[in-house]
């Protein structure tokens, strides 16, 4: 007999003669009431064993963590909280777990003790819906890009490319470190290595989504990255997802209006598709904040902030008009801020970012125009800039609670600006050659960003830290499982 999804047993829209499900065993009550998840929804069923006719030996081995199998009636549930129950007329332990050893108790388990047991994890209400809303958060980027047209790249996760600049990077050898192959002057050899060059783990896919948006119009990647963090923020990921949307012939403006209505259409899908699962994590947030101090405490319940974003369009801001926001702020003058802004092109740290979007504007805010020599040599050049006071066409899209969760620009087009620029700061032109042919080559106006997944999961999920909403996070000194 084919067993039924919990899901769709609950959905039912009429009793059902003789069904089966299969999944495993939340909660044994009374010697009676099994609560079976079987990960298809936030919602168990009740199942209702005849302990009167079923032995000893099995109801003992109905235990939180056990897999089983019931078959029996749906029938409408005399109790409440639900509308159907599986009155059971046979039921078998398909693999048993130990009360006394299984960790996943039911009682409430900190993050760090979960985070410990990312494999089993997933088996708890908050991170079976962590790991939905991921689901359909994903589908939803693919779906948003493919209805317009955009070609899905899948850019190279071993990169010859040292210059990306995004990020500390993890080399890729197959060398033997206790034996290293050396040059006559004494270096290490990269001729003997795999590939024959220095490689590295892609911190970015951006350099060779800007060749095939330069061919096939519009393009996005969605796929890992890694960045060899040191710091240990609940920001920051070893290993993590980032799309990546490139566009030909679209200028900054284009570029903010494509990242703000993207992110609008992805929690909008996810909304209507994972309505149970946000209001169960609307609940825990709620139920998290209560022990924290009022000041720390989220403004809105998850749902309202999400509905939020929908409805209110995102702030535009110049930097130079957030530094002097930031420069006659309260918390700049009592310095109460860790780095103080003095002046004009200064690097934003997140304090800044967070005051910006959570105290002083209370939306999502895009800045745009920063100082030239904060941001990526690949950056597009103001006209009309004042000596000194260079500004490039980046954008970097700021939420409350989370930060930076889009950086994004329009690109250099020009091949001697670009050139110029990369010898200012020491990139070598040789090793980029095949990066400067799409200037050499049918140049045009162009513009992306990378939107990091996890930081986006954050959002929608109300998790606060971002090792909570992948499935096995990477962080320094950890890559268990
Ligand atoms: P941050 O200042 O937060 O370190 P960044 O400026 O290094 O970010 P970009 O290089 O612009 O980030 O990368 C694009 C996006 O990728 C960021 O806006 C963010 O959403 C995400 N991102 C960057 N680094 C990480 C990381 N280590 N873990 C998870 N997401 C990240
Ligand atoms: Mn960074």
């Amino acid at each position: 007999m084919k067993h039924t999804k919990v899901k769709d047993l609950l959905n039912s829209t009429k009793t059902l003669h003789e069904v089966n499900a299969k999944g495993w065993v939340r909660t044994f009550r009374n010697n009676q009431f099994i609560a079976l998840n079987d990960g298809s929804t936030i919602h168990n069923i009740q199942c209702v064993v005849d302990f009167e006719n079923t032995p000893e030996e099995t109801l003992k081995r109905i235990t939180t963590g056990a897999a089983v199998s019931v078959t029996g009636d749906l029938v409408e549930s005399k109790g409440a909280g639900q509308k159907f129950e599986i009155q059971v007329k046979k039921l078998e332990i398909l693999g048993d777990s130990d009360a006394e050893k299984f960790p996943m108790q039911p009682k409430k388990h900190s993050l760090e003790f979960l985070r410990e047991n990312a494999h089993l994890r997933v088996r708890t209400n908050a991170f079976g819906a962590i790991m939905r809303v991921r689901s359909v958060l994903s589908f939803a980027v693919h779906q948003y890009f493919q209805e317009r047209g955009f070609v899905y790249v899948n850019t190279p996760v071993i990169t010859g490319a040292d210059a990306e600049g995004a990020g500390e990077m993890f080399q890729v050898t197959s060398l033997p470190l206790d034996n290293l192959p050396k040059t006559e002057e004494g270096n290490i050899d990269y001729k003997k290595d795999f590939f024959g060059k220095h490689t590295n783990l892609t911190v970015s896919g951006q350099l060779e989504a800007e060749t095939f948006a330069m061919a096939l119009g519009q393009v996005y990647t969605f796929g890992p990255t890694f960045r060899a963090e040191n710091s240990n923020t609940s920001r920051h990921l070893a290993e993590f997802w980032m799309i990546e949307p490139e566009v030909a012939f679209n200028d900054l403006d284009d570029n903010m209006d494509l990242a703000e209505d993207f992110i609008q259409y992805v929690i909008k899908y996810t909304m209507e598709k994972c309505a149970d699962d946000l209001k169960f994590l609307e609940g825990r947030l709620l139920e998290e904040e209560k022990s924290k101090p009022q000041a720390d405490r989220s403004e809105m319940p998850l749902l309202e902030k999400l509905n939020f974003v929908l409805e209110n369009n995102f702030k535009r801001v110049s930097y130079t008009e957030a530094i002097d926001i930031l420069r006659n702020s309260t918390p700049n003058k009592k310095k109460k801020f860790q780095y103080i802004i003095e002046e004009w092109g200064a690097d934003l740290q997140s304090e800044h970012e967070r005051f910006l979007v959570e105290k002083h504007f209370k939306c999502p805010v895009i800045l745009y125009d920063y100082p030239a020599n904060i941001k990526a040599f690949y950056m597009r050049l103001n006209d009309n800039t004042e000596p000194g006071k260079e500004t490039v066409r980046a954008m970097d899209i700021l939420f409350p609670g989370i930060g930076e969760i889009v950086g994004g620009s329009q690109r250099e087009e020009r091949l001697d600006v670009l050139m110029e620029k990369m010898k200012t700061i020491g990139i070598d032109e040789e090793e980029l050659w095949w990066y400067l042919d799409t200037r050499r080559f049918g140049s045009a106006v162009h513009s992306g960003f990378g939107l990091g997944f996890e930081r986006l999961v954050l959002f929608v999920t109300g998790m606060t830290n971002i090792r909570d909403v992948i499935p096995f996070p990477r962080t320094p000194g950890s890559a268990e499982f």
